[in-house]
């Protein structure tokens, strides 16, 4: 654990009865925050990793006709020989996107191409490997089935069948799965506004000389790496001084703006900082323990009718607040209703320190070894302020509240670092 501020003691002790189990706080954040109305309507290709507004019901069978899955002859499977051979004569062509026109009779057959349509009294398809052509006479053998190689309409997608639930992030396969239905613009959710800033008069941002004590501010970078994936809107309100004037007037000026506002740094309880004594007079927020490692000290709430998450300061507290508890809140404010995260298990092959009493989210790399097995090793050291834990991390190692130590060897969960993160 890295050293804490003595301003700041309540987070050097683990067991910490008034703090707030990590999934309680996330309930409660939840419970707060309604899902944001008015939708808006985007061309397929811009609703990339949009949260869909509403249900998508086909309005066509798909495929819409019935077609040939294999490249081979079109024929009545009424005309496949139990014993013997069937000669039968070639009567034309049947290419996807344009149609053999006539019938095929009792005797005959089209050549047909994959995705080309049925034609009309053909009802089974050999394929071109498994016939005999001599000039325009096929010869079929025995051991073919009636109906085979055929892609009846509506195979896919009936018409009027559900295709995708309000509320799912479209992924690059729902933008296809609902071009496939003739549909070029969809409703989806509006972006929520998010403004952020970084609070802590030692925080100087790129391009100002460091002065002895002060810190680049860095927390203002994750921060745009995760809102951007997430699809949000950014205000980005930079350094904020640790001034009663400037804070409330940064305050009032994000709730002006944004639907969500986001403050880093000054969140303990009895810090010196002026964002508590600022927040306890501009809005309804409640300062939290959370019984998280990195993590702790959150206080969540609205501002002037903005909801707020004042997140701790150091960097790594910051992305695992912002990963547990404010992503899936601006997820469920987005519309979207898949918000849990997928937890896998592996074998952590490093020793793991741990005190029992908080929910640990440490770093990790995890990958296959050589037998295909799943397994985890630590990034080293896990101080709240060592960013590189989590650049060099591919997941977190979720360890839960009453764990101690974990000897190499232990079956630990995992979440990947997978989509959004
Ligand atoms: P605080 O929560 O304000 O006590 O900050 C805890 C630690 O995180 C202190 O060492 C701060 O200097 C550091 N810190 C706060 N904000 C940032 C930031 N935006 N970027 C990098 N470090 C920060
Ligand atoms: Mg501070």
């Amino acid at each position: 654990m890295s050293a804490k501020t003595p301003l700041a003691p309540s987070c050097a002790d683990d067991h910490d009865p008034d703090s707030l189990a990590p999934d309680l706080a996330l309930k409660r954040i939840l419970s707060e925050i309604a899902p944001l109305k008015s939708p808006e309507v985007v061309s397929v290709r811009n609703a990339l990793g949009r949260i869909l507004a509403r249900e998508i019901v086909s309005a066509l069978d798909v495929p819409a006709h019935t077609n040939a899955a294999m490249d081979g002859y079109a024929l009545k499977g009424a005309d496949l020989p139990r014993t013997g051979v069937a000669a039968l004569k070639l009567r034309g062509t049947a290419w996807a996107g344009k149609p053999f026109e006539g019938d095929v009779a009792a005797g005959h057959c089209v050549r047909i191409f994959t995705g080309a349509l049925m034609p009309a009294g053909a009802d089974t398809v050999v394929m071109q490997e498994q016939v005999e052509a001599v000039g325009d006479v096929i010869r079929v053998h025995p051991g073919q089935k009636p109906g085979q190689n055929v892609r009846p309409a509506g195979e896919d997608i009936a018409q009027g069948e559900h295709v995708l639930s309000a509320g799912k992030r479209l992924m690059p396969a729902d933008l296809g799965l609902i071009a496939s239905l003739g549909v070029g613009e969809v409703a989806v959710t509006r972006r929520p506004r998010v403004a952020f800033f970084s609070t802590g008069d030692e925080l100087r941002s790129i391009g100002e000389p460091l002065s002895p004590g002060a810190i680049y501010d860095s927390n203002r970078y994750t921060l745009h790496g995760g809102l951007t994936r997430l699809g949000v809107d950014l205000i980005d309100m930079g350094v904020v001084r640790d001034v009663r004037e400037a804070l409330e007037q940064a305050f009032a000026e994000a709730a002006a703006n944004a639907d969500v506002l986001i403050t880093t740094g000054g969140a303990s309880v009895g810090e010196a900082d002026y964002i508590t004594e600022t927040l306890r007079c501009a809005g309804l927020v409640a300062f939290w323990k959370v019984a998280i490692k990195p993590g702790r000290p959150l206080a969540f709430g609205r501002v002037h009718g903005a909801h707020f998450f004042g997140l701790p300061g150091n960097p790594v507290s910051v992305m695992a607040t912002f990963y547990q508890l404010v992503q899936p809140a601006l997820r469920h404010l987005m519309g979207e209703t898949e918000i849990t995260s997928l937890l896998i298990k592996a074998r952590c092959m490093s020793p793991l320190r741990k005190k029992p009493g908080r929910v640990e989210y440490q770093r990790g790399v995890i990958e296959r070894d050589d037998q295909g097995e799943l397994v985890v090793h630590s990034t080293g050291s896990q101080g709240s302020a060592i960013l590189r834990s989590m650049s060099a991390a591919n997941c977190f190692i979720v360890l839960p509240t009453d764990w101690g130590r974990v000897e190499p060897g232990t079956l630990v969960d995992v979440q990947p670092f997978f989509g959004l993160v």
